[in-house]
């Protein structure tokens, strides 16, 4: 079999844990599969260099910021070749560009147009085991690109999808996909599977356990990813194609978010064009907008509000500021301290009442409901930041999570 393994942060925190993940490619590669590592930087790095950056400057050029976070996949692709070699096989790393990762040309959330992988083949070919930076990819102007936070995990997917792997398996520091964060829910219950659409609302409503893209990667090439911890040898979570039995469950997960803040546009002139204006310009500004609500009109004004990601504060608010002295709005606030909570299951679909036990479950609690938003296997609820553990606790306890279907 061919097998691609993802290395998270956590698991190259520190040189021992490096030479464990060594031992367990060695592992793989010992049971006669052919097999492509690909690492994240060591646990923190990612972070430190983007605090350096703004100790240099507030807004740093993205061009820049991929050219210094990309250091940190290097570092433990290396490393881990020399672990790897250390234990007697033969390894080779590679840089985003030497793997042939070809991305478009948005800096800091580049997605992957193609991956030619002549090299990593080669290796391959040649008994050697693969060792593939994560994360990061390069333009048409050769310049470094970076795919978004927890890019590795697409990295992975991506190389699994074109070299046509068997498995693409990530370890983690956890030993599967939970019904909720186990860190936060310690009734978490692990899932032996979970459907591609269910894990791609999970991941997209803040469960950082597989960033997004990947997960939609996955599905659209029909990678088989599996969930696994790189501490232990426990059987992991498989996300696969939805079966008949995955609608008997009504809620498989509870996923909260407090990356996000609310914007509101207040005096916005209520007439056709005005939201079409808003939205494109930040579409233009490349801010994904994610809830968006509109109050009733009331003397030919309305106010707007929508949620963006926490790290695109600033931009939004210096690109809405231009917006509403164009459209003739009042004014525009930001709201910080939020949280969005989300209930997700493929059960959803056939059955009725959830969205009033949801919303039931945290009235009880006392918790204000702010914005609202649906789709066919998600319902999410915008709440007072303090109140996100709670309202997960609450909601995985309602819906009796805890316990098998
Ligand atoms: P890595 O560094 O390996 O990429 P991440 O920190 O990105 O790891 O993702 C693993 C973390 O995801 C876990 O430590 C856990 O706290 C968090 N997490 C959030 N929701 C879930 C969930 N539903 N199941 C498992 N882990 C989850
Ligand atoms: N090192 C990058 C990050 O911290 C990518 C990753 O870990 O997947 O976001
Ligand atoms: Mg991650």
């Amino acid at each position: 079999m061919l097998i691609v393994q993802k290395y998270g942060g956590t698991s190259v925190g520190n040189p021992e844990r490096i030479k464990n993940v060594a031992n367990r490619v060695c592992r793989t590669k010992e049971a006669g599969h052919d097999v492509v590592v690909v690492v994240s930087a060591m646990s923190g790095e990612t972070d430190k260099l983007i605090n350096l950056a703004a100790q240099v400057n507030d807004n740093p050029d993205p061009r820049e910021m991929d050219m210094l976070v990309s250091t940190g996949e290097r570092v433990t692709i290396a490393l881990l070749a020399m672990a790897i070699q250390a234990l007697g096989h033969q390894a080779q790393s590679f840089t985003g560009r030497q793997a042939g990762i070809i991305s478009d040309c948005v800096h800091t959330k580049a997605r992957i147009e193609k991956i030619t992988g002549e090299r990593v083949r080669e290796a391959i070919k040649e008994g050697k085991i693969a060792v593939v930076a994560g994360f990061q990819g390069i333009n048409e102007k050769s310049d470094v690109t970076t795919l978004g936070r927890g890019g590795s995990d697409l990295t992975a997917v991506a190389i699994a999808a074109a070299l046509k792997a068997d498995y693409c398996d990530i370890y983690t520091d956890v030993d599967g996909v939970y019904t909720t964060d186990p860190n936060i829910v310690p009734q978490a219950r692990k899932l032996d599977k979970i459907s591609y659409d269910e894990m791609l609302e999970m991941a997209s409503l803040g469960a950082k356990v597989l960033q997004t893209r990947s997960v939609e990667f996955a599905k659209k090439y029909n990678v088989p990813v599996r969930v696994l911890s790189s501490f232990n040898d426990n059987p992991g979570t498989l996300v696969t194609k939805e079966d008949a039995d995955m609608e008997k469950v009504v809620v498989s997960g509870v996923a909260y978010d407090k990356n996000q803040v609310k914007v509101t546009v207040t005096g916005v002139p209520d007439k056709p064009g005005v939201a079409a204006k808003i939205f494109n310009t930040i579409s233009g500004a490349n801010v994904i907008v994610d809830m968006i609500i509109q109050n009733i009109g009331e003397g030919g004004l309305t106010d707007m509000s929508f949620t963006v990601p926490r790290t695109d504060s600033k931009k939004i608010m210096e690109v809405m500021k231009k917006v509403v002295a164009e459209i003739g709005a009042k004014g525009v606030n930001l709201k910080e301290d939020i949280a969005k909570v989300s209930i997700i299951g493929v059960g959803m679909r056939s059955h009725s009442g959830v969205a009033a036990r949801m919303f039931s479950a945290l009235a009880k609690e006392g918790i204000n409901i702010m914005m609202i938003s649906t789709s066919e296997i998600k319902i999410s609820c915008v709440i007072d930041a303090k109140y996100t553990e709670l309202a997960v606790r609450v909601l995985h306890e309602t819906f009796e999570m805890d316990k098998a279907a």
